[in-house]
C-alpha cells in the first residue's frame, strides 16, 4: 500500500520545496495539559496546511502534459492549487456554488481554475468527476491517493527524529490520509510510539468506519472545515485497520476551547482542525502517556472561527 520507502523518496522530492517545520514544546501549555506536548507546527505550511506535502508529491509523480481536476473548499483545494502551480500543472477545483468567497479566493490566488457547482460537496465531487471525464484530466482523490499519503508522512520523519521518545503522537482524522501516514511512519521508526486518531462526535464517518471494519457514511453536522466528511476512505481506513492504535471523538466546543489554549499558551494560530488533537490530549489524559505530540495540521481559521 504505502511503505517507508515511499514516504523516503517523497522527502526527497519536498526537499527543494519545503523546509521542515518547526515542532517546539511550551512550558504554559506542558502546564494545562499535565503533560510535556510537543506541538508539530504544520500551520507553518505556505499554504497553512499539512496537506500540501502530500500534493506535491502527486504533483511530481504526474506524466508531462497531465492536468488536474478536484473537488473541495479548503486545504485540499489549496494544496492541490499550489502544488500545481509549483509543477506548471493546469489544475480545477469545483467547490459547491455557496462556498465562502474568501476560500474561493485563496485558491484563485494560488492560479487554479474554480468552477462553482452543486449544491453540497457530494455535488461537487460529481460535477468534478464528469468534467475530469470530459476534458481527460486526473481526478484527484482527497483520501485515496498513496502519493498523497507518502507525501503527508515526511511530517512524521521530522517529528519522529527530533523526538524519537514520543509515547503518543495524535492525528485529527478527516479522510485519514494523515494518520495513515502517522501510522506508517511510527511503524518503522518509532514502533514504541502509539497513534491516536481524533474526529469531531458532529461527523464520525472514519471513527465508525475504523470501528465497524467497513467504509460507512455518517451525518456531517461539524462545523469544523478540515474535519468535516461524509464517509470512510478505503485505502487509509485499510491501513488504519493495521496501525492505528485508538481513536477518540471530541466535540466541536472542546475543539474551540483547544484553540483558545494554543493562542494562550502557544501564542500560535490553530484552524479547528488544527486544535482538534490538543482537544483529545485535553479530555482524555488517561489514554495519552508522558510525552505525546499533537499535529497543528492547519492555521487557516475562518472568520467564525476567529470571532468566536
Ligand atoms: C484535511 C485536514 C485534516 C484531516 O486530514 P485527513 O488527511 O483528511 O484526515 C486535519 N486538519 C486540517 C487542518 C486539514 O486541512
Amino acid at each position: 500500500m504505502v511503505s517507508l520507502n515511499d514516504v523516503l523518496r517523497a522527502r526527497r522530492v519536498l526537499d527543494p520545496h519545503l523546509p521542515a517545520t518547526p515542532s517546539w514544546s511550551y512550558p504554559l501549555l506542558d502546564e494545562v495539559a499535565g503533560r510535556r506536548v510537543v506541538v508539530k507546527h504544520e500551520n507553518a505550511q505556505p499554504t497553512g496546511a499539512f496537506k500540501v506535502r502530500g500534493a506535491l508529491n502527486l504533483m511530481a509523480g504526474l506524466d508531462a502534459g497531465e492536468t488536474v481536476v478536484t473537488y473541495s473548499t479548503g486545504n485540499h483545494a489549496r494544496s492541490i492549487a499550489y502544488a500545481a502551480r509549483a509543477f506548471g500543472v493546469p489544475a480545477h477545483v469545483v467547490m459547491p456554488a455557496g462556498a465562502a468567497e474568501f476560500k474561493i479566493r485563496a485558491v484563485r490566488a494560488l492560479g487554479a481554475t474554480v468552477t462553482l457547482h452543486g449544491a453540497n460537496m457530494a455535488e461537487a465531487e460529481a460535477h468534478a468527476e464528469a468534467h475530469a471525464r470530459t476534458v481527460g484530466g486526473r481526478l484527484v482523490s482527497p483520501g485515496d491517493e498513496p502519493a498523497v499519503i507518502a507525501g503527508v508522512g515526511t511530517a512524521y520523519l521530522e517529528l519522529f527524529e527530533r523526538h524519537p521518545d514520543l509515547d503518543t503522537v495524535v492525528v485529527p482524522v478527516g479522510s485519514g490520509t494523515g494518520a495513515a501516514a502517522a501510522c506508517v511512519v511510527a511503524a518503522a521508526v518509532a514502533p514504541g510510539c502509539r497513534v491516536v486518531g481524533v474526529q469531531s462526535s458532529a461527523a464520525p464517518a472514519a471513527h465508525d468506519s475504523w470501528r465497524s471494519g467497513a467504509c460507512v457514511r455518517r451525518d456531517n453536522r461539524t462545523r469544523v472545515d478540515g474535519l468535516a466528511t461524509g464517509r470512510g476512505f478505503e485505502l487509509p481506513q485499510k491501513i488504519l485497520r493495521d496501525l492505528l492504535a485508538d481513536f477518540v471523538l471530541v466535540d466541536d466546543d472542546a475543539i474551540d476551547d483547544a484553540r483558545q489554549v494554543l493562542s494562550g499558551s502557544a501564542h500560535t494560530q490553530a484552524e479547528g482542525a488544527g486544535a482538534a488533537a490538543l482537544a483529545a490530549v485535553l479530555a482524555r489524559p488517561d489514554l495519552m502517556g508522558e510525552r505525546v505530540a499533537v499535529i497543528l495540521t492547519g492555521g487557516n481559521a475562518t472568520p467564525a472561527e476567529l470571532s468566536r
